[in-house]
């Protein structure tokens, strides 16, 4: 596992934005890790018709803070 921090996929709101309920996503933004090996699409309304797919640990500018839960 992987610590998150603020300004990482994983703890954004577009990590995974069409199934954003999903239990494994709501405990990364929970307890601020994450594992390594992790994909899932990034629903930035600029990335997401490139279907891109980032890690947890991935970031880019257009960061927005996802709910804890
Ligand atoms: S690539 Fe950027 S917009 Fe997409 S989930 Fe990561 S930080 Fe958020």
């Amino acid at each position: 596992m992987h610590e998150i921090h603020e300004g990482q996929c994983g703890m954004c709101a577009h990590f995974g934005e069409h199934h954003a309920e999903q239990p494994k996503l709501v405990q990364i933004r929970v307890k601020h890790e994450a594992p390594e090996d992790m994909l899932d699409e990034c629903g930035h309304p600029r990335h997401a018709s490139l279907h891109l797919q980032v890690t947890p640990l991935s970031s880019c500018d257009g960061f927005e803070p996802a709910q804890a839960a």
